[in-house]
């Protein structure tokens, strides 16, 4: 039987989680950032296991070489077993970006950003998911940096960035306090929608809400927005209603001051639980002196992506579209 290299990997991830998870009684997930780092630093870290558990361990280890990998495969692994593990415990503002929108993303910045090299931030990172499935996809040079509230799924996206060798640079903290980064050209971000809790720092944006919470999706737009430098492109996964919430006539006027809508697209229904919770890739560019805004914005409604005839005639339309306005 033929075993592919992603299920040689999966394996080997899930099997290795399910013995650290027992000896060190953690979470699942717990234990795939415990294994993952032993598998890049090449050693077991842990110090409580037995003998038996540490000889099983180094066996399962010995059996694959990394480096024997494409980064792909690492990333698709990786991302199954993190699935598996999310199972256990659904947190529905913690899921990992899917592909399908990943490799959009990954379209949109090598279509919209020129540089050679250049500096993208992921503000949502989570896992990585999103944020490695853009890289693996650009033969551009880019510095990448990664903000993530939750501490197990940070450990996670460094021990995914590591095991696809990408130096990303990571920050466990609330993205909506300050941020000590240098200015980034590009920012991508399943942003996390709803309210954001924390009232007094929400008070420091223009997007605040003049009664009860405030939105964190609006309040990440900002806080992308001021990180960037003018000419910047920013990627965000929206939800399809942001323009019609109670909310967003503090967006509209947001947004006409500081950035240039670049596009909207609109992801196809099916690709999510409902239509309710369906989503879209808003595109903004920032604004700044000699920066003009696009003749007209790319407005699209994605078809089916397994609609491989609709996808093409779509594909020739965005086409165009960077012809006729990034050529
Ligand atoms: N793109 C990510 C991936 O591929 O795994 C998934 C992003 S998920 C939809 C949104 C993420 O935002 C979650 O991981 C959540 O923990 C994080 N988050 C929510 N509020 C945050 C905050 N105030 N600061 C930093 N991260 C936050």
């Amino acid at each position: 039987m033929n075993i592919s290299p992603v299920e040689e990997l999966f394996t080997l991830f899930n099997e290795t989680a399910l013995i650290l998870q027992e000896e060190l009684a953690c979470s699942y997930l717990e234990a795939l950032a415990e294994t993952g780092e032993n598998l890049f630093q090449g050693a077991i870290l842990q110090e409580e296991l037995s003998e038996l558990t540490v000889k099983r361990l180094k066996k399962q280890y010995s059996e694959l070489k990394l480096d024997q990998f494409s980064n792909e495969d690492l990333r698709k692994a990786f991302q199954l077993v993190i699935l598996k593990g999310m199972k256990e415990n659904v947190q529905p503002n913690h899921q990992m970006t899917p592909d399908s929108i990943g490799m959009l993303f990954g379209y949109l910045v090598e279509k919209f950003i020129k540089k050679p090299a250049f500096r993208l931030l992921d503000p949502a990172v989570g896992t990585g998911n999103l944020l490695t499935t853009v890289l693996n996809h650009s033969n551009k040079q880019i510095s990448a940096v990664g903000v993530e509230i939750d501490d197990i799924l940070i450990k996670l996206a460094y021990v995914n960035a590591n095991l696809q060798g990408h130096p990303i640079q990571f920050f466990n903290q609330d993205s909506l306090e300050s941020l000590f980064i240098e200015p980034v050209d590009s920012v991508i971000a399943d942003l996390p929608i709803g309210y954001y809790p924390n009232d007094i720092r929400a008070a420091d944006y223009q997007l605040k809400s003049d009664k009860g919470h405030s939105y964190s999706h609006h309040l990440f737009i900002e806080q992308s927005v001021r990180h960037t430098n003018p000419g910047g492109y920013l990627f965000f996964l929206v939800p399809n209603g942001l323009f019609e919430s109670e909310q967003a006539a503090a967006l509209h006027e947001y947004i006409k001051e500081h950035v240039y809508i670049q596009g909207l697209l609109q992801l196809p229904t099916s690709i999510f639980k409902n239509k309710n919770s369906a989503k879209s890739i808003l595109i903004l560019q920032k604004n700044g002196e000699g920066i003009q805004p696009p003749k007209q914005a790319l407005l699209v409604n994605l078809p089916s992506l397994s609609n491989a005839y609709e996808m093409d005639k779509m594909l020739t339309k965005m086409e165009k579209w960077f012809q006729e306005n990034k050529g």
